[in-house]
């Protein structure tokens, strides 16, 4: 089984689960006392946070490089970064070590063209559902079509992700207006299916809530870094 090598803390109430699924999945796959061989770097969210609502995607880069080498350093033998959002830094984190970066898109893509969706609601923080890196990343190269809320849905869903779940908090309230979001965007749109693309959204909701396929990104992106350990 090779090492991973988790970039997480962002927010560590997701890495929580990342942490769960990878060992779950592993003993899943190999039975006895098997689990996940792993080292982790965790943040201080409230540092990536900032640098994210500052615009400073430069001096966020360059923390994650850094952790990203210090995990390769250690032994790591392929990376996590354990967070949609921070994808963004996905290049510069694949450059500055020789393991491979396993991203998270990617692995969403996989499982949503073997399910046969393609046009999903895209439910994010802000800097996912509006810059390109993410839904660019689906419909270049994955050939997907990404639909995003209007931006009072967007605003709803990102304070949801930072006030709320990034701080453990989940409430009924909230999970309503995820539900009346996604209703809202199939009314005005061909959607297929969801992508949760937030890693803290499997918090909130889940497959349950909904009548067409959800993709969770945080159980898929620990199921494709297992697939890559045990290969
Ligand atoms: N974990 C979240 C994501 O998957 C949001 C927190 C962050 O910005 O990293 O995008």
């Amino acid at each position: 089984m090779k090492t991973l090598g988790l970039i997480g803390g962002m927010s560590w109430e997701s890495t929580a689960i990342y942490y769960h699924h990878l060992n779950e999945i592993v003993r899943e796959r190999l039975g006895g006392l098997h689990s996940a061989k792993l080292l982790l770097w965790s943040f201080d969210f409230a540092e990536i946070a900032d640098r994210q609502h500052e615009g400073d995607w430069q001096g966020a880069a360059a923390l994650l490089a850094d952790a990203a080498r210090r995990l390769e350093d250690g032994g790591a033998e392929g990376l996590l970064i354990c967070t949609n959002t921070m994808h963004r830094m996905a290049d510069e984190v694949q450059a500055a070590v020789s393991v491979p970066l396993i991203h998270i898109a990617d692995a969403t893509a996989g499982v949503m063209k073997r399910a046969g969706a393609s046009k999903p609601a895209l439910l994010a923080t802000g800097f996912t559902m509006e810059q390109d890196f993410y839904k660019g990343r689906l419909a270049k190269k994955h050939g997907m079509a990404p639909v995003v809320p209007d931006a009072e849905g967007r605003a709803m869903v990102h304070r949801v992700i930072y006030d709320e779940l990034c701080k453990g908090i989940v409430t009924g309230e909230s999970k309503d207006a995820y539900i009346a979001e996604v209703a809202k965007i199939r009314r005005a749109n061909d959607i297929d299916s969801v992508i949760m693309g937030c890693t803290e959204i499997t918090m909130l909701v889940g497959q349950d809530d909904f009548d067409i396929p959800v993709f969770d990104t945080t159980r898929i992106h620990a199921e494709a870094a297992v697939d890559f350990a045990l290969n």
